[in-house]
């Protein structure tokens, strides 16, 4: 997926400017308001999931609610806390009733959440849930084998885990030990690109 020529030189104070007055696709209409991304700009893990949900539309951040706290607590399984990483969705705005994003919005949407991705330029993407990882990866392969291995995002080639929404486990909680796998290997990831990151910056 491509940026959209108009999107690729845009700080972070143009690119909220210009989600929160988009009208790219019907899902503008219905919004209550534009879920932008939440945390830290110089995040080295970058969170991607879905599309707001109704709580999500209400308080204008994504991952709140159930789904959220049970986000918060597996980065902190792994010594993170919700502010040291960045959040974002692949859709800005909510479809009504938490449908899946269609094709035609998550085309439109696409380009803000590459901006998101190039200006933060994290060492690692976890993507959560199959819409996300469907937008972020291009395939329609479902999460249960795309998790375990390291995908690659963009033309950055950002490295990238596939685990499972926090929606999906509170709803099938015996799946919490995979993405417990998952985890260890985002934190072992991300390990490594710190050693790696010291070593650059030692020689
Ligand atoms: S979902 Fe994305 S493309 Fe559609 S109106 Fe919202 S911000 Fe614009």
């Amino acid at each position: 997926m491509d940026l959209r020529a108009s999107d690729e030189a845009l700080d972070w104070p143009a690119l909220r400017e210009r989600v929160a007055a988009c009208t790219a696709c019907a899902l503008h209409a219905t919004r209550t308001q534009t879920v932008f991304g939440v945390g830290s700009e110089r995040a080295r893990l970058m969170i991607v999931g879905e599309a707001p949900g109704a709580e999500e539309d209400r308080q204008g951040e994504p991952f709140v609610g159930r789904a959220g706290q049970l986000l918060n607590a597996m980065l902190r399984a792994i010594g993170l806390e919700r502010g040291d990483v960045y959040i974002a969705n692949v859709l800005k705005c909510r479809p009504p009733g938490n449908r899946n994003p269609s094709l035609e919005e998550a085309v439109a949407c696409e380009g803000f959440l590459r901006r998101q991705i190039a200006l933060i330029a994290p060492a690692l993407i976890l993507s959560v849930g199959g819409i996300a990882a469907r937008n972020l990866l291009g395939t329609d392969t479902p999460v249960g084998k795309l998790r375990g291995t390291v995908h690659h995002v963009g033309a950055d080639r950002v490295p990238c885990v596939v685990t499972y929404h926090p929606a999906y486990l509170l709803r099938q909680p015996e799946e919490k030990a995979k993405a417990w796998q998952d985890l260890q290997l985002v934190a072992g990831l991300l390990r490594e690109s710190s050693a790696l990151h010291s070593r650059g910056q030692s020689t």
